[in-house]
């Protein structure tokens, strides 16, 4: 299984804005973030989690120009916003592609991106919805998911074997903690330091980290306020803030 971080910033990416670095040192290259998304390599098959609103050029770097599956999240812009760019995926492939999410995405989805789903006037649809099972096999491969909390809404994490994605958390519900034991890699969000109302701080991830086990762990969804350097000097060498197009072979 190969893994491609294809994105780990926050929803605003990293920097924030032309001169406004937040902690960052923007000499480092690192602190450059584009929204997450994470690519998947297994068993021939290409996976792609969240679309995010900078993925054509994430999808370019990292030289792909096939998608078999795209597995959501949750709905926050953040997440979903690249889906126009699938098109090209489509068209580079002559097929449709399928969608899982869960169930309270359906309908937004749906009516926000009408032509990529249903198609409009001279648009064919180059997408499918269908609705994600906790236990879902596509094709040859197993993947779980599980609800966790993120603040008024519930998101997904995704496990594929001894790889799991954890973004957008706030914590976790009963007893799903254990689904994360015996992991090779966990790459799992923290947007900064504090705790927000929607994301865990530092503090609970390191939690998180010390109850499962894994590992290695990688975060993503971080903001401006995270110095990739500052960040790495505060963890064990197991756990390291991740950078875009950084890759494992597990
Ligand atoms: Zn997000
Ligand atoms: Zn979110």
């Amino acid at each position: 299984m190969k893994i491609t971080l294809l994105g780990c910033g926050g929803s605003f990416g990293s920097p924030l804005a032309w001169n406004r670095h937040g902690n960052i040192d923007i000499n480092n290259k690192k602190n450059f973030r584009t929204r997450s998304s994470v690519l998947i390599e297994i068993n021939n098959l290409n996976i792609l989690i969240d679309t995010s609103p900078d993925l054509r050029q994430q999808l370019y770097n990292a030289k792909c120009t096939n998608i078999d599956v795209v597995l959501y999240t949750h709905i926050h812009s953040d997440h979903t916003a690249g889906l126009p760019d699938m098109r090209a995926m489509s068209l580079i492939n002559s097929k449709i592609i399928p969608a899982y999410m869960p169930k309270e995405m359906i309908t937004e989805m749906e009516t926000t991106y009408k032509y990529i789903f249903k198609g409009e006037k001279d648009y064919l649809p180059f997408m499918e919805i269908r609705k994600l099972e906790n236990n879902l096999k596509f094709k040859n491969t197993n993947i779980q998911s599980f609800p966790h909390n993120h603040g008024s809404i519930d998101a997904q994490t995704y496990r594929i074997g001894n790889f799991a994605y954890s973004t957008d958390v706030k914590k976790f519900y009963d007893g799903d903690l254990d689904k994360l034991k015996n992991l090779d890699l966990w790459i799992v969000g923290l947007l900064r330091e504090d705790p927000h109302p929607a994301h865990a701080g530092f503090e609970q991830i390191k939690e998180f980290i010390s109850y499962i086990k894994p590992k290695k762990t990688i975060f993503t969804h971080m903001t401006a306020l995270l110095d990739q350097k500052q960040l790495i000097d505060k963890c064990p060498l197991n756990v390291v803030p991740g950078y875009d197009g950084m890759i494992f072979d597990l």
